[in-house]
């Protein structure tokens, strides 16, 4: 395995690695190319028919041009209440790898938990909350043409209608507004007219806030960045367990050394 150092040079590593380590079993959806919200839809009917005990959809929201926003439901069933970790990809648009990750993390989990018994313990403590695209009205817009490949944003008209999305990463309610952000609707990290102003925020707000006492982990995948960020992003705030935060992403990385 090739190892490529610079400042980031533990993040490239571990990239590779994880691709290195891919199989072409699965060989009906091809886990190496970008699908339109169609397929990457049906996709998610056929883990449900491929593995029923394991795998349920819930669909839990609707964004601006009222697309069902869906998760899959991923674990054993048990009898206690269940952990869970939640995961969203393609948050951003025209992110691509995102999604396309997402749905190579589901392959890798189901294919493996009747084997491995790290990830068979996983499934029966805890639940995987993965949703592969939750913006979907601007993924579906950056597939359109050459020139909507780029775009970042939801889809919402700004407050003179003159302008369009809000850049969705940027709207929950943490530290709104404050910092890395813009109040211009033209920008590519509007954050909307007041905290979670839009509904693909509001629905994830809501389900994860009805959960948080169940929820050990919340991930959301973008790329561009061979980085991994912990909260709040914001000089000023951290998380409560920064260190554990931090300590675990360099363990991880590690991994890959
Ligand atoms: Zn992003």
């Amino acid at each position: 395995m090739p190892i490529m150092t610079n400042s980031l040079g533990l993040h490239f590593v571990a990239l590779i690695s994880i691709l290195s380590a891919a199989t072409v079993k699965g060989a009906e959806y091809d886990y190496y190319k970008y699908h339109p919200m169609e397929e990457i839809r049906n996709w998610m009917a056929q883990m449900v028919m491929d593995y029923p005990d394991v795998v349920t959809i819930l669909d839990y929201g609707q964004t601006y041009e009222k697309r069902t926003i869906s998760l899959l439901k991923i674990g054993l069933e048990s009898e206690k209440r269940k952990k869970a970790i939640w995961m969203d990809c393609g948050i951003h648009a025209r992110e691509w790898i995102a999604p396309a990750f997402c749905q190579y993390f589901v392959k890798q989990i189901l294919q493996s938990y009747k084997t491995d018994t790290k990830i068979d313990t996983m499934m029966r403590n805890m639940d995987f909350y993965v949703t592969p695209v939750l913006n979907i009205d601007g993924y579906m817009y950056s597939w359109k043409d050459n020139t909507t490949r780029l775009w970042r944003k939801n889809r919402s008209p700004g407050p003179s209608g003159d302008c369009y999305g809000t850049d969705l990463n940027r709207n929950f309610d943490a530290n709104w507004g404050t910092i890395g952000i813009s109040f211009n609707c033209s920008s590519d990290i509007y954050c909307g007219s007041q905290p979670v102003s839009e509904p693909e925020a509001q629905a994830v707000t809501y389900f994860v806030g009805s959960r948080k006492d169940d929820i050990l982990c919340f991930l959301t995948i973008h790329s561009y960045g061979q980085l991994l960020l912990v909260p709040y992003g914001h000089p000023n705030f951290t998380a409560p367990n920064y260190n554990e935060l931090v300590n675990t992403a360099m363990h991880h990385c590690g991994h890959f050394l």
